[in-house]
């Protein structure tokens, strides 16, 4: 009969007892619970990574079942935010594995120490104003950043480590249009190369945890439908305005207004910019709305907002931009 602490054994195979050792004193940070976020979660839970924190802005979705091994019918349901379900139903894959929900936006203002205190940086974002940010907050504290995304039947992932490889800016010197989360909704996304494309980014956590940052820096991998899979090496760009000129503008500029499509849930996500805080409590009481956590919830008409302290918004069953700018407005003229 085999006991509990085998678990690890056949990995420690692979990666020895020293790598095993560093896995399990492993701390990783993980921002964005979507597809890929979440299977990279599950993979590390498996591995007996120590500590989690696991951090989403959403609920669970039933557009997002067909993609995620960590969330059912029940989170939807519910629906529970994704960090709580992923957290809970991690806890029950693993009990070795110390996780913390973290249900936030993740803005220039928390981002470091959401960012603090842990080896790796994980990018489950779907949207480039985050991932920009990651990369800023990455390079500026020199903390490695695994970054992943896929969309339609295509993903990639790439090391980041802060003085040894490039950053992400190195390889996206344009910014892609910031609206890119929206891209779930218009080309769909293979849970298949999701789940592919989580795996290569979960290897190379591991990697990173078991001090192999070397060996990964700056690999890019890039997977594709019926098995396509080529990796290249990226090279830093000496004029990079992150990592090579130090200008951390995600991180030092005051955010501009702007309305986003989510990636999942039939969500607009919404910041009024200029000095847009809300005390949610007091707001909470006012409306005599739900209040969740450090959010409030406000049923309006067919549709619904989740109101955050900063005065960013979730805005549900609106039908375009306009119309959810309409509601958030209306809503919040009140408050
Ligand atoms: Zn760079």
């Amino acid at each position: 009969m085999r006991r509990p602490r085998d678990k690890y054994a056949y990995q420690e195979l692979v990666w020895g007892p020293e790598g095993q050792r560093r896995v399990r004193a492993g701390r990783v940070a993980l921002f964005g619970l979507g597809g890929t976020g979440a299977a990279h979660a599950h993979l590390l839970a498996r591995a007996g990574v120590g500590f989690l924190r696991l951090i989403d802005r959403d609920v669970v979705d039933f557009l997002d079942l067909h993609r995620t091994a960590l969330f059912d019918e029940r989170d939807a349901a519910a629906p529970a935010t994704k960090a709580a379900a992923a957290a809970r139903r991690l806890g029950e894959i693993n009990a070795d594995v110390q996780t913390q929900a973290v249900v936030a936006f993740v803005n220039p203002t928390n981002v470091e120490e959401l960012a603090a205190d842990v080896d790796v940086l994980v990018d489950g974002a779907d949207n480039f104003r985050l991932r920009f940010l990651l990369n800023d907050v990455a390079v500026r504290a020199g903390r490695p950043l695994v970054y992943q995304g896929a969309e339609a039947g295509r993903g990639a992932t790439l090391a980041v480590v802060p003085g040894v490889g490039p950053c992400l800016r190195c390889l996206l010197p344009e910014t892609p249009p910031l609206d890119d989360a929206g891209s779930c909704a218009r080309v769909g996304v293979s849970p298949a190369v999701v789940a592919a494309t989580a795996a290569v980014g979960a290897d190379l956590t591991l990697a990173l945890l078991r001090g192999e940052a070397e060996a990964v820096a700056g690999r890019l991998c890039r997977l594709g439908e019926r098995g396509a899979v080529a990796t290249v090496r990226v090279e830093r760009r000496p004029d990079c305005p992150v990592c090579g000129r130090g200008e951390f503008a995600a991180l030092e500029e005051a955010p501009a207004p702007y309305v986003m499509a989510c990636c999942g849930g039939r969500a607009y996500e919404i910041f009024p910019g200029g000095e847009a805080a809300l005390d949610v409590a007091a707001f909470a009481d006012r409306r005599g709305a739900k209040r969740v956590g450090e959010v409030v919830v406000v049923e309006e008409g067919e549709g619904s907002i989740v109101f955050f302290g900063d005065g960013r918004a979730l805005v549900y069953g609106a039908g375009d931009e306009a119309e959810a700018r309409a509601l958030y407005d209306r809503v919040r003229g009140e408050a």
